[in-house]
């Protein structure tokens, strides 16, 4: 087939705000280069003008960015010291901090918030909004966006080289077949490649395999986060209050906590964050998440209100010890793709900017030498480890494993981390940390048995006021997808949904997906069973390519402009 090739200087996949980050300051610091030559002031060459290109796979720039978000603006000040008076949206400064034990009936607020989850000086945000606008901010300073252009397959040289990015073919039927509208992708060539694919990035996952970017380093662990906006009857929860919970409907042996942020015009920000670690195989989180709105002290702040939006998404938590090499010839990784979340103050938005930044000063110095290899490129490592990140992440590096002992150890835990600034002492040891879906218990070796997936979650009714059932959820994520497109979860072997999965397991992609996207259905009169695929829900959060237990889900990206469209979140 042939496909145009587009050459640019450097192309950064996926639009968050790491690699706008990254595409605005490189694009700042090419210009001050070439003025500065330009004008004498410096006596290196000047570079010219630097092709700069963004691709996404969202409709829009910010259409599938979903986040809780209070953000540390400490990057954003780096980035642009006058954020405030160019207009960054902004919901409110963080005024009030909260942090609550919830049991079954009671919520009891602790008299000292945490150090991590204390907020003051920190602005609660849409990171949708925010990243709609430094899309605006990259276009002003000539960078090129194409949203709708999702990242499909790394492109290399005969020397596994990174040479750029092949985007996604337009207009193929669900039997594979090219339609009247075939486009065919694009191959974007490119000198450096940042991949800022956000948690689970499917290229990342490509590009690791084929480079062995992981090897020495533990596998990546992962939360999910799973979110709905209420419009409040009142001013009941002011903008800049944020109440962290802990406890209930999470049991002590699973990862889990809620948040409510306020946000402006009376909008109440709610969400609920599972670990993927969990070992309950009925476990759902999304019924999880409406339990917790059940709770008396959710239940009464939502009281009156309206449900307006919903959305998940998977969160890399796995932090210092699970981030991969960074760098490799003409390719570098930023933001959560590279595991520079901070998962104790469930924060990355600071991070992912800072190591945006960082990726383009080392572009830009790639620039000026000439040099893509991975010799000049892991220039990149070395900026990230004398940055203010490394410290960030490394004092809070045994977090996550405390928790792999229940919820009062791991708190132990993260209580003498923060005197030991991250050492463990031995109690929480990580070697032979594992990936999270080996943590999930067959049905048998957790004690279930018969009817009990039809009891666990029995009691939990969806009476359309403050519970909602996935379906109804998911349409307030406007999901759209073109249904006439090969499904983009792969499973590769599905013989074992209906027989060992549902054995071992009880198929579980039913429950862990929380956009109802894998139903178990009758497959005619003799009583088979097969899995359908209702792609057109999915709302691109990576849990079942996390979560699978066989590994057999292999999320690739659909057709561009296809996802959740997300406004406000
Ligand atoms: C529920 C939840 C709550 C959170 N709360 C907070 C908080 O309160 N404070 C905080 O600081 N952080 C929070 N975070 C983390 C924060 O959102 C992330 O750390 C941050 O968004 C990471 O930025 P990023 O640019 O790396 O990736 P992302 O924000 O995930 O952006 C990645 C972008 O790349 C696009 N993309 C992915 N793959 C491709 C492809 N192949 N081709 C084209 N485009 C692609 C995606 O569509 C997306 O637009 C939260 C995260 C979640 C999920």
């Amino acid at each position: 087939m042939e496909r145009e090739q587009i050459e640019m200087d450097v192309v950064f996949v996926g639009a968050g705000p790491a690699n706008l980050s990254g595409a605005l300051h490189l694009s700042r610091l090419v210009r001050q280069h070439n003025e500065a030559v330009a004008e004498g002031r410096s006596q290196g060459r000047p570079l010219g003008e630097i092709e700069i290109g963004v691709i996404e796979k969202g409709a829009s720039v910010g259409a599938h960015i979903l986040s809780g978000a209070v953000m540390d603006p400490r990057a954003l000040s780096e980035l642009m010291p006058d954020f405030i008076e160019q207009g960054a949206p902004l919901e409110s400064p963080v005024n009030e901090d909260e942090f609550l034990y919830l049991t079954k009936t009671r919520a009891i607020k602790s008299p000292i918030t945490p150090p991590p989850l204390k907020n003051h000086g920190y602005f609660v945000v849409s990171l949708n909004r925010l990243t709609a606008w430094l899309g605006e901010k990259c276009e002003e300073s000539g960078v090129n966006i194409f949203p709708e252009f999702p990242g499909a397959e790394m492109l290399y040289d005969e020397r596994d080289c990174v040479i750029g990015v092949r985007t996604g073919d337009k207009g193929i039927d669900r039997e594979g077949k090219r339609r009247a509208n075939f486009e065919p992708g694009v191959d974007l060539l490119a000198k450096v490649t940042v991949l800022g694919e956000g948690p689970r990035g499917s290229l990342v996952k490509q590009l690791s395999q084929r480079l062995n970017l992981n090897e020495g380093r533990e596998p990546q662990v992962y939360s999910l986060g799973l979110k709905e906006l209420w419009e409040l009857p009142d001013d009941r929860y002011p903008a800049g209050r944020v109440s962290h919970t802990l406890g209930y409907p999470s049991d002590a042996k699973t990862y889990g906590g809620g948040w409510i942020y306020g946000m402006q015009n009376r909008i109440l920000n709610i969400g609920y964050v599972i670990g993927l670690d969990y070992r309950d195989p009925l476990l759902d989180p999304h019924a999880e998440f409406q339990r917790f709105k059940q709770h008396p002290f959710v239940a009464r702040l939502l009281e009156g209100g309206k449900m307006i939006r919903y959305g998940a998404k998977a969160i890399a938590a796995g932090g210092f010890y699970a981030m991969p090499q960074l760098y490799s010839d003409g390719v570098l990784l930023v933001g959560d793709c590279a595991g520079f979340l901070n998962s104790q103050r469930l924060k990355g938005i600071h991070t992912a900017i800072k190591s945006g930044m960082l990726a383009a000063e080392t572009i830009f110095e790639a620039l000026l030498a000439g040099d893509f290899s991975a010799r000049q490129l892991r220039r990149y490592e070395q900026l990230v480890e004398e940055s203010w990140i490394m410290p960030e992440l490394r004092r809070v590096r045994n977090f996550h494993a405390g928790f792999k002992r229940g919820r009062w150890l791991g708190l132990a835990n993260a209580g003498l981390q923060f005197v030991t600034r991250g050492r463990h002492w031995g109690l929480f040891d990580r070697s032979g940390a594992e990936p999270g879906h080996l943590a999930l218990k067959k049905l048998a070796d957790y004690g279930y048995h018969g009817d009990d997936i039809k009891q666990r979650y029995g009691d939990l009714r969806f009476d359309g006021k403050l519970t909602f059932n996935k379906v109804t959820d998911v349409y307030h994520a406007a999901v759209a997808h073109d249904e006439d497109q090969p499904a983009h979860l792969h499973v590769l072997d599905t013989n074992i949904c209906a027989t060992r999965c549902a054995e071992e397991f009880g198929n579980p992609c039913q429950r862990f997906c929380p956009a109802a996207v894998y139903e178990m259905v009758d497959d005619g009169a003799d009583g088979k069973r097969r899995l359908q695929i209702n792609f057109s829900n999915c709302v691109h959060c990576k849990t079942c390519d996390i979560m699978d237990p066989y590994q057999i889900i292999n999320w690739v990206t659909p057709e561009g402009g296809g996802g959740p469209g997300y406004k406000n979140m």
